[in-house]
């Protein structure tokens, strides 16, 4: 239909010009261009938009995706005009997360980030703008935490990724001293100098294993949402696992319906409804992945002070304007725990809501600016 409505604007545009010239009063050749330059503007703006500018918003239909991204689900909510324009609008959201996961994966060996950890000691490297991005918001959060959250943890990371994958063979399989010890020297975020003016980054010691596992999805998650800004779609729920982020909300409704886990006044955990709008909400914790050995959960998330997966049984939920703040806050404030991570978040104005699993009943703490609820 949009493209009916366009040949009809260009025949129309022929028509215009042509009548002008038999109209009673003189137009004069400079009116009849800018006319001209105004109906070639509006004929682009119509193939730009693929005509839904000219449909009602209240008459957009919802539109949902998932696909496999990023090693997780990757979920698009959002209303658009017509079935083939969320096709497309999908379809450039995919293939951008598609472009990202090939900068940042430490699963994939040729990306940039596996290039980069391979790379010379004391070599610059120049790297591309996302990967520096990220780089930057991960080393000053580092500096912020003092190492609690650190994207050079990656051989730590990788050992406990590691067991949890054997043990699925062989229950009795166990880290060794050694084993946690040679891969804890490897770690260190000072190790990773950045260069703001030429965007290069040096690695000063060797065998570092960076993972961007804490703040990838983030970013990610936060340009799908730039492409549908950029598309003309500002009604969107974009999720990748455990980071959301949603743009306005559906028409008529206050927000985005999102489930959070909260405990009641006798400590049951229970799904709990809030509706969010132009915010990201990122979680973290080991409800999900982790490994238990004699008794002792160990969480996906280490820490990299020690190299030890996470014991300490908590569950963090960030709300911030940007995806990429609130996946990695939510993983740092994991590895500070309930006492640092809170005032972490005060200092910062965080909007965080801590749960704690570990001793006896379950607990929720809010951060003072949590308005989550
Ligand atoms: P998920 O991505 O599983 O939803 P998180 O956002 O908390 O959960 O990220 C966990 C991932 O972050 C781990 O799988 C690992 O790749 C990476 N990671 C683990 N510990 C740390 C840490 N202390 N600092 C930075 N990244 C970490
Ligand atoms: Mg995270």
């Amino acid at each position: 239909m949009g493209r009916f409505f366009l040949c009809e604007i260009i025949g129309e545009r022929v028509q215009v010009i042509r009548s002008f010239n038999r109209l009673p009063y003189r137009v004069s050749d400079r009116t009849l261009r800018v006319v001209q330059v105004f109906i070639f503007f509006l004929t682009l703006l119509v193939f730009s938009t693929g005509c839904h500018v000219f449909t009602p918003e209240s008459k957009w239909q919802r539109f949902e995706y998932v696909e496999s991204e990023m090693g997780v689900n990757f979920k698009l909510k959002f209303y658009a005009s017509s079935e083939a324009r969320a096709e497309r609008v999908a379809k450039s959201v995919y293939s951008r997360v598609e472009e990202l996961n090939y900068i940042f994966s430490d699963y994939e060996p040729d990306s940039e980030l596996s290039r980069l950890s391979r790379a010379p000691v004391g070599v610059p490297v120049k790297v591309s703008g996302e990967l520096f991005e990220v780089l930057l918001i991960a080393h000053k959060l580092s500096q912020q935490t003092r190492g609690a959250f650190d994207v050079t943890a990656g051989a730590s990371v990788r050992l406990w990724r590691e067991l949890r994958r054997e043990r699925e063979k062989n229950p009795d399989k166990v880290l060794s001293l050694d084993q946690l010890r040679s891969a804890q020297k490897r770690v260190g975020f000072n190790q990773l100098k950045l260069n703001n003016n030429n965007k290069t980054v040096t690695l000063t010691a060797p065998d570092l294993q960076l993972d961007l596992g804490g703040i990838a999805k983030g970013y990610a998650v936060d340009e799908a949402m730039q492409i549908l800004k950029r598309k003309g779609i500002n009604r969107a729920f974009v999720a990748a696992s455990g980071d959301i982020l949603v743009s306005r909300a559906p028409l008529g409704r206050s927000g985005w319906k999102i489930e959070i886990r909260d405990v009641d006044e006798f400590g049951n955990i229970y799904p709990r409804t809030i509706y969010l709008n132009n915010s990201a909400l990122s979680t973290s914790g080991d409800t999900e992945q982790f490994v238990e050995i004699n008794g002792t959960v160990f969480s996906h998330i280490v820490d990299p002070r020690n190299g030890i997966g996470l014991t300490n049984r908590i569950q963090v939920s960030v709300i911030s304007a940007s995806s990429t703040l609130s996946d990695c806050y939510a993983t740092a404030i994991c590895v500070l725990g309930k006492e640092e991570g809170l005032q972490f978040a005060e200092t910062r104005k965080l909007q965080v809501l801590i749960m704690e699993l570990a001793e006896g009943v379950p607990r929720v703490t809010p951060s003072r600016y949590w308005k989550g609820w």
